[in-house]
């Protein structure tokens, strides 16, 4: 399943974190997840216990910081949001534009205890 690799790339990212910082668990992880990332966020939540399972983030809180998809036309230079990315943009209808938001997937931050 993709959400499970993503959990999993996830993982590795507090893992090494964790290294790097010299602690071994992590108490709270947060995520920005963008609307056009092509993550599922139920799907993700349904993976996460496993792909957590005697890592770092084993008793780690979870939160999920969504990013709504925003778009700049090259047309006529408008912003507007958009779900979908063949959403054209409402002003003048084109469907040439640059997305500025919503596509992200990352880790923002971690809180780590000893
Ligand atoms: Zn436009």
């Amino acid at each position: 399943m993709h959400e499970l690799s993503i959990a999993m790339g996830i993982v590795n990212i507090a893992d090494a974190a964790c290294k790097k910082a010299n602690k071994s668990s992590v108490s709270k992880i947060c995520l920005e997840i963008g609307r056009l990332s092509g993550v599922e966020i139920d799907a993700l939540n349904f993976v996460w216990p496993a792909a957590v399972e005697r890592s770092v983030l084993s008793n780690a809180e979870k939160e999920i910081e969504i990013i709504e998809g925003e778009a700049l036309c090259l047309e006529c230079s408008d912003t507007f949001q958009i779900t979908n990315h063949y959403d054209a943009c409402p002003s003048c209808g084109s469907y040439f534009k640059d997305i500025q938001k919503g596509g992200e997937l990352k880790v923002k931050y971690i809180e780590a205890i000893n």
